[in-house]
């Protein structure tokens, strides 16, 4: 479609063109998504628009979900011009589906998106697009403490040819799957420390959600998951980076008897995650601000972004100074870790039964009050 101005023209939610599907496919019970994590199924419809260097965005489709035709030279599949995001929705108490801080999911696919020089667009309008995307296929958003519908925007490179040059033409599109709780139970998580590899580096991409930070870390997983292990710990040197695909959270006890939560730093290798985000902010509020459930007001908690390394974890260990380990994303939301394997060494941190810890186990309630609407805090929960 030619726009009106020599502009290519933005991505216009208001432009969309909606096409039901005419047979609507069975949504998974409660009980096929008690496995564990998210279901294959994906809804009845996605959202989808083209990007060319002429006219810009296309008006924007909901359609039903089903395949597209590319190219083979198209550069996603030649460089990896790909970028990504995920994100839920959660039935609110009045049976309406809400979103958390999705804008700041927007905002990071655009920033991923920049950084393989993928086109621009506007994160405001597809947020407009997804909210309208869930309200069609609502019925998918399972209504359940711990459930809810896992979203994938993504964008990718379609410009045909073999030359490394950027993709002035691009396929935005949004598809998504009902989940249950990531894991069947809360259990420690087993982490396999990864010390021939690393997942980002200085000046690399770490920070952002591009495919090309997750493809090569499948085969340290597999290992991982072979050696009876749950996911890797990812280094740099002797410095924590994540848990998987989660964000790496200490609990310690102070001198005064305070307690610090801390976290790596966002310094360039670390995926800024919302979760984490969030987690800082929570434990920041407590008891001043909000009280979280089950941790008393006289428990203060002072949140830290700083740098983690291995020795230190051993040695604060050894000081009995820990008081938990846990690891925070959208997937899973907050989940203990119970041990590292390190090389030769298993580091082996205080757990509670199969539980959470006091700290992880009052921020993961909080958090799922306010992603399921029951808790009001800050806007961060947005209906659709
Ligand atoms: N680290 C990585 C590498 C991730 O892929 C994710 C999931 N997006 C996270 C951390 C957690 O981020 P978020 O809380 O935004 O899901």
């Amino acid at each position: 479609m030619a726009s009106n101005s020599s502009q290519p023209a933005d991505l216009d939610a208001s432009k969309v063109i909606v096409t039901l599907a005419t047979e609507l496919k069975p949504v998974p019970s409660l009980a096929d998504l008690a496995s564990g994590g998210m279901s294959q199924a994906m809804t009845d419809h996605m959202v989808l628009a083209s990007y060319d260097p002429v006219n810009g965005w296309s008006a924007p489709e909901i359609k039903p979900y089903g395949p597209f035709t590319l190219m083979p030279a198209s550069s996603c599949f030649q460089y990896a011009t790909n970028a990504f995001e995920g994100m839920k929705a959660y039935v609110g108490p009045d049976g309406e589906p809400r979103l958390f801080r999705p804008e700041k999911n927007m905002a990071r696919l655009a920033r991923s998106a920049g950084r393989v020089a993928l086109p621009p667009f506007n994160p405001d309008e597809l947020l407009k697009l997804i909210k309208q995307l869930v309200t069609i296929d609502k019925r998918w958003v399972p209504a359940a403490k711990g459930h809810s519908l896992y979203i994938r925007p993504m964008i990718i490179g379609t410009r045909s040819t073999l030359n490394l040059s950027i993709s002035d033409s691009a396929l935005l599109w949004v598809m998504c799957t009902p989940c249950g709780p990531y894991f069947r139970s809360v259990r420690p998580l087993s982490l396999f420390a990864a010390t021939d590899a690393v997942r980002a580096w200085p000046g690399g991409t770490g920070e952002h959600k591009i495919a090309t930070n997750y493809g090569p870390t499948l085969k340290h997983h597999q290992s991982a998951q072979a050696a009876g292990h749950d996911m890797n710990l990812w280094l740099l040197g002797d410095k924590i980076t994540e848990a998987g695909v989660m964000n790496f959270f200490i609990v310690l006890r102070r001198d005064d008897g305070d307690l610090d939560v801390l976290t790596p730093p966002l310094d360039g290798t670390i995926l800024p995650g919302i979760t984490r985000a969030s987690i800082l902010s929570m434990a920041t509020a407590h008891p001043s601000r909000m009280v979280l459930p089950g941790l008393s007001e006289e428990t203060r908690l002072h949140s830290a972004e700083r740098a983690l390394t291995m020795p230190e974890l051993e040695a604060w260990l050894v000081e009995g100074r820990v008081v938990e380990v846990f690891a925070v994303g959208t997937a899973v939301v907050v989940s203990p870790i119970g041990c590292i394997a390190w090389g030769e060494k298993n580091i082996v941190f205080p757990t509670f039964g199969n539980a959470l810890g006091p700290v992880s186990k009052a921020l993961r309630e909080r958090i799922l009050d306010i992603q399921e609407g029951r808790f009001e805090w800050e806007g961060w929960s947005v209906p659709c």
